[in-house]
């Protein structure tokens, strides 16, 4: 397989996501577009060579969430919280845990998926964890308990990376077979949009974990630990950057046949190409990682709710018709909002949106 991301084969790949129906409901899942991703080898894209994968950087993989993210969103929202179970799996020191897992998920035969934000942007409030772990001293392990209140794809998957917290506020990561006794997979819920992404919660009643399992800890703040591609991570901009260009791509043929739209169209796609530069430098250091990251979302978010808005527009009435593409841009740009959006990023996005006045990014 060509690792050039210019290269035919990827071109063809996403015209054929692009031209595949799009699953709605969540009794669906995109499974032609993943049978055409897996023939493309893309369960081994992100793996390490060691592990039988192809290695490709995290800018390799940022420029692979964009693109793909404007062919098929809810496609690759799946592949990136698939892929960032893969990362906390990879980033173990449980060396046997990594090899056999990895091995595993890149040839397809294991999906894997994360269920985390209850150690990152949810729950935060509360003043209990969501997710209790008990070390278990005879045992050799822990005991998890609580609710893992998002997961994407659980009912398709057969491990499940979470974690818990400690009763002196230590936490752990760990590779949570789906199957184990005690975890119950609860049916995906309806969202506003991308609910074949089959995302819901999984409860967790006096689960055991082994320290074989445990990916990570216990530790303070074990997201923030051996990390990469946490909340609001550059992926996630990606993600918002790509689904605002497939928005742009699509406006672009309404204005072909209505040119004075053009004028509507130049600012936002020209937004988009500094953003994809600003992306670009960002993935190769060149700029201060934990504010442009931050800065970049903000940024993307903004972009991909403002594309999707003008689009439906410039479509009118017909737009807003149950099932045009427009419509469903307007639902899934919201997603952005609630996503994996940190503290910080939410708030300036609140403030520019009650206010009107976009801030200086
Ligand atoms: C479609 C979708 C897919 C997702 N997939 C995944 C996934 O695969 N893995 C994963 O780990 N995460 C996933 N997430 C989670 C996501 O990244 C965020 O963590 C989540 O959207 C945050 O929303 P929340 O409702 O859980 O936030 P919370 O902060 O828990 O808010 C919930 C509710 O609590 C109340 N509340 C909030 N703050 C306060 C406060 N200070 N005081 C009083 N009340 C308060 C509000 O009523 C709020 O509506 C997904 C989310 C979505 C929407």
């Amino acid at each position: 397989m060509n690792a050039g991301l210019d290269s035919p084969w990827f071109d063809s790949l996403l015209t054929d996501l692009r031209a595949l129906p799009v699953p709605e409901r969540a009794d669906q899942w995109p499974e032609l577009q993943f049978e055409r991703l897996a023939a493309a080898d893309g369960w081994r894209w992100n793996i390490p060579v060691d592990c039988g994968g192809l290695g490709w950087s995290p800018a390799e993989m940022l420029q692979v969430y964009r693109r793909m993210a404007a062919a098929s969103l809810v496609t690759t929202f799946i592949l990136t919280q698939r892929n960032a179970a893969c990362q906390r799996i990879e980033t173990s020191e449980n060396r046997l845990l990594r090899w056999r897992l990895l091995e595993e998920l890149c040839e397809g035969r294991q999906f894997a998926t994360v269920g985390i934000s209850h150690l990152t942007t949810s729950r935060q409030h509360l003043n209990t964890p969501a997710v209790l772990a008990t070390r278990l001293p005879d045992t050799g392990g822990f005991q998890l308990d609580g609710n893992v209140p998002w997961a994407t794809g659980a009912t398709r998957s057969q491990i499940l990376v979470t974690g818990g917290t400690t009763g002196d506020g230590l936490q752990i990561l760990a590779a949570v077979p789906v199957d184990r006794a005690g975890v119950t997979v609860q049916p995906p819920v309806e969202l506003m949009g991308l609910s074949a992404s089959q995302t819901g919660s999984v409860s967790l009643k006096s689960v055991f974990v082994s320290d074989d399992e445990i990916l990570h800890g216990p530790v303070a703040k074990v997201m923030s630990y051996r990390s990469g591609g946490g909340a609001g991570s550059l992926g996630t901009s990606a993600l918002a950057l790509g689904a605002a260009e497939g928005t742009l791509n699509q406006m672009q043929d309404e204005v072909r046949r209505r040119p004075e739209l053009q004028q509507y169209l130049a600012p936002l796609q020209a937004e988009a190409a500094e953003l994809a530069l600003r992306l670009e430098r960002a993935a190769a250091g060149q700029s201060d990682a934990a504010s442009e990251a931050e800065s970049l979302r903000r940024a993307a978010n903004l972009l991909v709710i403002r594309s999707a808005q003008v689009w439906l527009a410039t479509t009118k009435g017909a737009g807003y018709v149950a099932g045009h593409p427009a419509e469903r841009a307007v639902r899934e740009s919201m997603f952005f909002l609630v996503w994996s959006c940190p503290q910080p990023v939410l708030e300036a996005n609140l403030r520019e949106l009650s206010c009107g006045r976009p801030e200086v990014f």
